[in-house]
């Protein structure tokens, strides 16, 4: 079946999403690139707006988005979209968080060898005619305990292939985790302070809210073990970078590994130069395979949407 409709792609994305919904009788224009002013100007036009994080739907985008039935995000926070004010003009907000899940879950784990084993510091250090094996004895992750904060998609990934490396793992949520995924990983359930207390490596997996912004404070940062590693690829704001880096200058901990910052890109200059703390680029999504699933499964959770739409307004 044919659909009708003007889609703008406001960011890169994978082109089999593309060609899926060109497929479907959709027009789709793509600006990568596009300046605020520009969607601004344009947006009217459209049936569909596609974004993956790089462009804002502010309140002024939205109000000048006459046609807009969907907003689509490919990829899994709803951060750079304000939802609110597209719920107020009935435009359907949408998203592609399983893609990802994947990626990000093996992101983590790059992290946990690259911390345990200093690989960027063994790396640079080799490549500069160093010699330094001695100073280099790492940790094994086998026997370990991951504390993972937040049991959703991507944690109950990460958990299942800890599991894999023989890790132990604590768990913490706000909401009741599923009773047979913690028989099937043999997950300790736990408060968030007696997860911080007891693991070697903790990672972070929940959404940015108000609840969570600065989850991990200075005084969470004061309660990990010596020589712990803590890990975040979910949002910038769940760790107070400050607290973190006058945490990592001390030596309290092992070290960690940022995906996401509270500004990005990071401009603290003092964080950048730590060499226990291992850094990139927002890159937990940055999969060939990761990026191809978030446009098909966007692709077609737009075109299920606006068939939904064009039934219901046929049979009115
Ligand atoms: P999800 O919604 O499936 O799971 C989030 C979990 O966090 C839920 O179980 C929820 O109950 C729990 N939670 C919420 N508030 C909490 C709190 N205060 N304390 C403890 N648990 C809490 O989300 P997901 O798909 O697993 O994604 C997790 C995070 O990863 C999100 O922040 C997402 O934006 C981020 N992410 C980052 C990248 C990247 O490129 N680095 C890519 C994809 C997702």
């Amino acid at each position: 079946m044919q659909i009708e409709g003007n889609v703008i792609v406001c960011d890169s994305i994978d082109e089999k999403g593309i060609e899926i919904l060109k497929n479907a009788g959709l027009n789709v224009e793509y600006y990568p690139e596009i300046s605020k002013q520009e969607l601004i100007t344009r947006v009217k036009d459209y049936d569909v707006i596609i974004v993956r994080s790089r462009t804002k739907i502010t309140k002024e985008v939205i109000d000048n988005a006459a046609q807009a039935k969907i907003i689509a995000r490919v990829g899994v926070g709803l951060d750079n979209i304000d939802t609110v004010e597209a719920q107020k003009k009935n435009i359907e907000v949408i998203n592609a968080g399983e893609a990802s899940v994947n990626a990000v879950s093996e992101l983590v784990l790059g992290f946990m060898f690259s911390l345990s084993r200093n690989i960027p510091i063994a790396n640079s250090a080799t490549k500069q005619g160093k010699w330094i094996k001695k100073d280099l004895i790492g940790m094994e992750l086998k026997g370990k305990y991951l504390g993972i904060i937040g049991l959703g998609k991507i944690g109950r990934n990460v958990a299942r292939l800890a599991r894999g490396l023989r890790m132990n793992l604590i768990g913490y949520d706000v909401i009741p985790i599923d009773k047979n995924f913690v028989q099937e990983v043999s997950l300790i359930t736990t408060d968030l302070r007696t997860l911080i207390e007891s693991s070697d490596y903790i990672t972070c997996h929940v959404p940015f809210t108000e609840q969570t912004r600065h989850l991990i404070n200075k005084e969470m940062l004061s309660r990990m073990k010596n020589g712990s590693f803590l890990i975040n690829t979910s949002r910038g704001e769940v760790i107070d970078e400050q607290a973190l880096v006058d945490c990592l200058k001390h030596k309290r901990i092992g070290g960690a590994a940022l995906d996401v910052y509270e500004t990005e890109p990071p401009t603290n200059k003092e964080m950048l130069e730590l060499d226990n703390l291992i850094c990139t680029p927002h890159i937990g999504a940055q999969t060939k395979e990761g990026q191809e699933l978030a446009s098909t499964v966007i692709a077609e959770k737009i075109i299920q949407k606006l068939l939904e739409k064009q039934a219901d307004n046929q049979s009115i």
